[in-house]
């Protein structure tokens, strides 16, 4: 038998609440994995307890570099520090499966031991043969055929002498069934003959995922194991390892996985995104980690805004759902955009200016406009826009009108509805004249002078403000005129204007002509 490990389980006292998350670091965890994360960790603060990150890096075919570093920087952004795992520490590292290798063999050695577990020697060629053979024959489970489940003493030991490689694998009781006490979904009952004599140990030494996996979150002293409900079928293998080392089991509760609105796996077609997609397109974390929340959970049939802390007041189990929780990115930019409105504008200009400070190339305003933005006129700018916000990258867009120098727009804009290029320049000028002669530079002031020179000049208001608009803004679409106008300045909009009437001209000579 090998060497007891040098860390043994957890002596933490009575633990109240562990949860763990354990990520397989096989590529980049989309937005589904973070709901799990954030349901384990608002268990553990609820519960004054830990939340661990362990991770399950045993298939080392299937590594992906990086993966565990962006997982890291994801949880980083939304505000959620596992208080033990990688770059932490904690009592009962190491946090990375493949250095916890003596852990798995010490282990392996007592269910040998005990006869709960038996040696494997069959080779890959025959378990591929096997596997054929039962597909060719349409036989309603494959799986291990138990060959050396009763291979005699003497030969296990002539296969050991000659150094054959072998697996462990958990010898399942042939009949019978196995319960799964799954505290959202009852007791599942599973029946022993359609379980597998799993692999536990690979023959390079490597445990397999139900076999790292329960020996650490024994080890780690998880009271609560959450995870998604596709592996619920897993959860027998589990329940017999617990049974076999006369180990306590910790609370299962497999969780609604995420869904895209078509009912199917929630991928990228559906909107889903590495997390950190959503940091870069200026999603709030507070707003990720409320929608997520309910994402299988609800506080009450209504509420659906919730802060960190009032999400950690009130989770618990007993009000996570079975039934599948669906992803709408449409419903999450919503509730970013409440968030932002919840926001002072001294907030809010802090959060958007990194977005907007960025490079055009990146979402941020043109790189013609001069960085550092100037924080007053933004915070006036904001003002207007936030209403119109669903995510801090929007405000590149919204507000770059405000920054520019010089605007760039089709000359025809300038030209309202219902008019011909000579009407357009004179409803222009005598906007111009009208504004120029205002003593106040004030919105309320402004408009009602405006809207009595429509009413002078027998036009309807409406083309003539676009014009007016697209002056200013270079845009047709933007908050209100006179507001704009005002935050803009009388000088900047005054020469906006000048500027306006100069792209006009070539319109109307052409039109003469
Ligand atoms: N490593 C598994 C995964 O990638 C962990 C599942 C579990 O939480 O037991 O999801």
């Amino acid at each position: 038998m090998s060497d007891v490990p040098a860390v043994s389980h957890f002596t933490g006292g009575t633990p109240t609440v562990r949860t763990r998350f354990a990520p397989s670091p096989t590529g980049q965890m989309h937005i589904g994995g973070f709901r799990t994360i954030v349901f384990s960790w608002l268990l553990a603060k609820h519960g004054n307890g830990q939340f661990l990150i362990r991770v399950e890096d045993t298939d080392r075919n299937r590594m992906v570099e990086g993966a565990v570093e962006n997982l890291l920087e994801g949880l980083r952004w939304m505000g959620i520090t596992p208080d033990e795992g990688p770059g932490v520490g904690g009592p009962v590292g190491p946090y990375f499966q493949s250095q916890r290798l003596d852990h798995y063999a010490y282990y392996a050695a007592q269910l040998l031991a005990s006869g709960h577990g038996y040696r494997c020697f069959c080779t890959k060629e025959r378990l591929d043969e096997l596997r054929a053979e039962q597909q060719a024959r349409h036989l309603p489970t494959t799986g291990y055929d138990r060959l050396c489940r009763a291979l005699p003493q003497e030969i296990i030991d002539q296969n050991l002498r000659e150094g054959k490689p072998f697996t462990v694998r958990l010898k399942v009781p042939l009949d019978g069934v196995t319960m799964v006490p799954d505290i959202l979904r009852g007791d599942v009952d599973f029946q022993n003959k359609t379980l597998e004599d799993v692999i536990l140990m690979k023959s390079d030494g490597y445990p397999t995922y139900h076999f790292a996996n329960v020996i650490d979150d024994h080890e780690m002293g998880i009271t609560h194991v959450l995870r998604g409900d596709d592996w619920l079928p897993s959860a027998p293998v589990h329940v017999l390892l617990y049974r076999a080392f006369g180990w306590q089991m910790p609370i299962f509760a497999h969780v609604p996985n995420v869904m895209g609105n078509d009912g199917k796996k929630l991928s990228k077609r559906h909107g889903a995104e590495p997390i950190l997609f959503y940091r870069d397109n200026g999603y709030l974390p507070e707003a990720v980690i409320n929608y997520l929340s309910l994402l299988g959970w609800s506080y009450d049939d209504k509420t659906d805004i919730l802060s960190v802390d009032e999400l950690i007041r009130s989770f618990s189990l007993d009000r996570v759902h079975t039934s599948g929780a669906i992803f709408d990115l449409e419903r999450l930019r919503w509730m970013n955009g409440v968030y932002i409105r919840a926001m002072s504008l001294e907030q809010l200009a802090e959060r958007v200016l990194p977005y907007m400070e960025r490079p055009a190339a990146e979402g941020g305003l043109p790189d013609t406009i001069k960085r550092p933005i100037n924080r007053e006129m933004l915070m006036r700018v904001l003002r207007l826009d936030q209403e119109r916000m669903k995510t801090l990258a929007d405000a590149a867009q919204l507000t770059a009108f405000f920054f520019e120098d010089e605007l760039a727009y089709p000359p025809e804009w300038l030209i309202g509805k219902g008019l011909n290029a000579a009407q357009a320049r004179d409803g222009l000028q005598r906007a111009y004249a009208t504004l120029a002669d205002s003593p106040e530079w004030e919105h309320a002031a402004m408009e009602a002078r405006m809207r009595a020179l429509a009413e002078e000049l027998g036009m309807k208001p409406g083309p003539l403000f676009m014009g007016v608009r697209v002056a200013v803004t270079g845009r047709k679409e933007t908050p209100p005129l006179f507001e704009t106008m005002e935050v803009l300045g009388r000088e900047r909009s005054l020469a906006r204007l000048r500027d306006a009437l100069a792209k006009l001209e070539p319109l109307v000579s052409a039109a003469g002509a």
